[in-house]
């Protein structure tokens, strides 16, 4: 099924027709290795994307969250070719913004595959929604119904509703997003009094969330709502949206066994319930490696200083941003052709700075490396969240620029 789901990728729009690399048994290193070689003289820093990782990926949560459609949110990373591949997968999508509409939609999928996930949204964008037929959304305010009443008015919606307890979150969204307990049946009475159709409820537990029990809390939330909008004898509710927060690693299945049993415990056999999820970080992060060059060295005795091409005001912004922890191989290929992963090599305490003038562009400090000369190349693993997507083009070093390889991982 893997090489079946494989094939559906490789012709997905944003994937066909480009090269894609099947990557050997020893991966991402023969890999970077032949892109290096191959680029001797151009030395730019380069993402390779892993279609193969988004693969195990889907497959990990359809057996992981079999009832839980997801609805990949595309600000996490925007890469064509990861919104393509997620598309041919069956995945929907979660928008914030018109552009990111546009770039779901260019890649051919259906408007009502999409939720504009942002319960504030600008009037112009909104416009733009309803006439591409956008037609569900969230909100948490009376401003937005007012907003969403004149101007998609056949909107179905979402009341985004404060996820209770988004202390384990690296990220967390409580202190901006959502309805509070004791705003939840003046806002739907809004919403009955503008005549639109609430058909469910949303949150969102934080990015990179670490309490799995934050899910259970947030779904006995939503019921209570469901129970409200039934009391004030509205439709039916049909939709609960459980968000993001998802990581790929091991805490995937305890966050997946936190989610089905509080479904099962708070709503059982509801007729006709849809849940979906938003997943952003689960999908991206790991599927992206970034390749960097070294392009400057300072020796200050034992201490080894590097700058490399790309940094803080680039796609290592997940450090601030995100409250990211990265981390780096060597790929000496200039200094240490023989043993370019330095396996063995001595190492020394270093500093690795980022490519603008400012001190705070500085990606890692004691970080042990071997001794790597100007041209060696840094390589960033798991670099696909909330990293290139929110880069800059401060001092002129354009994330926008920064291209992406294509490749596959064997399983075989
Ligand atoms: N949905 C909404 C509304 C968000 O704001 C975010 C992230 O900020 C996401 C989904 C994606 O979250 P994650 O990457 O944690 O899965």
């Amino acid at each position: 099924s893997y090489s079946r789901s494989l094939q559906t990728v490789l012709g997905a729009p944003g994937v066909r027709g480009k090269r894609v690399t099947a990557l050997s048994k020893d991966g991402f290193t023969d890999f970077i290795q032949s892109i290096v070689t191959k680029k001797q003289d151009v030395k730019d820093p380069f993402y390779v994307l892993d279609l193969g990782e988004v693969v195990s990926l889907m497959d990990k949560w359809t057996r992981s969250l079999p009832t839980v459609r997801p609805f990949y949110a595309v600000k996490c990373n925007p890469e064509p070719a990861l919104l393509g591949a997620l598309a041919a997968l069956g995945s929907n999508f979660d928008c914030a913004s018109r552009a990111e509409i546009e770039s779901v939609l260019a890649l051919g999928v259906s408007p009502d595959r999409i939720v504009y996930a942002n319960p504030c949204k600008a009037e112009s964008h909104l416009k733009y929604a309803a006439s591409v037929g956008v037609n569900l959304t969230t909100f948490d305010s009376r401003d937005e119904v007012d907003k969403i009443r004149k101007w998609h008015p056949k909107c179905v919606l979402l009341i985004r509703v404060k996820a209770p307890d988004d202390s384990g979150a690296r990220c967390p969204l409580g202190p901006k997003y959502g309805a509070l307990p004791e705003e939840v049946t003046p806002l739907l009475q809004a919403a009955q009094a503008a005549r639109l159709n609430v058909t469910g409820v949303s949150f969102h537990i934080g990015s990179g969330a670490t309490h799995s029990r934050a899910y259970r809390g947030a779904i006995a939330a939503a019921k209570s709502v469901f129970e409200a909008a039934s009391r004030l004898g509205m439709p039916r509710m049909r939709v609960l949206n459980i968000g993001g927060g998802f990581t790929a690693g091991s805490q995937f299945g305890e966050a997946a066994s936190a989610v089905n049993s509080a479904l099962q415990a708070y709503f059982p056999n509801e007729p006709g319930l849809t849940v979906i999820a938003e997943p952003g970080r689960f999908f991206a992060e790991s599927a992206f490696t970034l390749a960097t060059n070294i392009i400057g060295k300072r020796v200050r005795g034992e201490l080894r200083e590097y700058w490399i091409n790309d940094g803080i005001y680039g796609s290592m912004n997940c450090i601030l941003y995100d409250h990211a922890t990265i981390t780096c191989t060597p790929f000496a290929c200039t200094s240490n052709r023989a043993n370019p992963t330095c396996r063995g090599a001595r190492t020394y305490r270093s500093t690795v700075f980022g490519p603008t003038c400012d001190a705070l562009d500085t990606v890692l400090t004691g970080h042990l490396l071997p001794e790597l000369e100007v041209s060696d190349w840094l390589v960033f693993p798991k670099m696909g969240a909330y990293t290139a997507a929110a880069g800059s083009n401060f001092n002129g070093f354009s994330t926008s620029a920064i291209s992406t390889h294509l490749a596959y991982s064997n399983p075989c």
